[in-house]
């Protein structure tokens, strides 16, 4: 599951914003007009005011841009608790719903001061044979069956803060369905983060009903190889920087987080701030 995971998840180029969607992220690196435009944004840390300063103490690199990184697809075992606990940044983690270990990873997220929110399967389009989680919402259910999982799903990751979508590249072109699940979030007061998974009409769909809304710029490990990992982390960096922020996806794998244990430091030390998805949501 975890594969086909990826490889739903990765089929999108790597850089997604056009030249325009740049330019209306600028400033590049000027942390006192950044700081207007991201005033009403959900901001999670209280500690998120004196934030475009690097966070390491006696750091003294020049400001370079905030970067959000998300590991996806956790829920099923603990086994890379350990390495998570090594990780001191903020980091969002992105749940599957109903999983054997879905409520101890939320409570885990919380008391390590990550950001928690629900994964929420959707359907693929199915050129390819995947294997779906339980209770994928699929783009021919009726709004009541959608509501009916939504319902379950969300109970199932306490303390959540947003949703992103677990594969979906048929799901997020949906704007009926789409619909349904942005009518809820905004009910509960959350963000939708899209994966980018395929032609999706989040964004649109967002304005028109003003959810906060966030896109990821990057996968991370679409292989895990750790020097193509540390080669995607350069490629989210250069674009932070080029753009102010940007947001990174890669998955709960044993190889990415050793890679983020080491080069989230060294980040940090360049002038990088790490903040959660919530920081980032327009
Ligand atoms: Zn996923």
């Amino acid at each position: 599951m975890i594969a086909s995971c990826r490889k739903e998840e990765g089929i999108r180029p790597v850089v997604e914003k056009t030249k325009a969607e740049r330019k209306k992220s600028q400033p590049k690196a000027d942390p006192v007009k950044k700081n207007s435009v991201s005033q009403g944004k959900q901001n999670v840390s209280s500690g998120t005011k004196k934030k475009e300063q690097p966070d390491s103490p006696g750091v003294s690199a020049i400001y370079q841009g905030k970067i959000a990184i998300v590991l996806d697809d956790w829920g099923y075992n603990l086994n890379n608790v350990e390495l998570l606990k090594q990780i001191d940044a903020p980091l969002t983690l992105a749940i599957l719903p109903r999983r054997a270990y879905s409520v101890r990873i939320a409570e885990l997220a919380k008391e390590l001061n990550k950001e928690a929110i629900l994964h929420l399967p959707m359907e693929p389009h199915r050129e390819k044979q995947y294997q779906l989680e339980p209770d994928t919402l699929l783009i021919t259910m009726s709004k009541q069956e959608i509501l009916k999982i939504l319902e379950m799903d969300f109970k199932s990751v306490p303390g959540l803060k947003g949703i992103s979508n677990h594969m979906g590249s048929q799901a997020t072109e949906s704007e009926d369905l789409m619909k349904v699940i942005f009518e809820e979030l905004k009910k509960k007061k959350l963000y939708f983060l899209d994966s980018l998974t395929g032609k999706t009409v989040g964004k649109k769909l967002a304005l028109e009903v003003k959810l906060p809304y966030a896109r990821r710029s990057v996968f991370l490990d679409n292989k895990s190889d750790a020097e193509y990992i540390q080669g995607q982390l350069e490629a989210l960096a250069k674009m932070a920087k080029q753009e102010g922020f940007a947001v990174g996806i890669g998955h709960d794998r044993k190889r990415t987080l050793e890679v983020l244990v080491q080069a989230i430091p060294e980040l940090k030390k360049r002038g990088f701030k790490f903040v959660y998805t919530s920081e980032l949501v327009e």
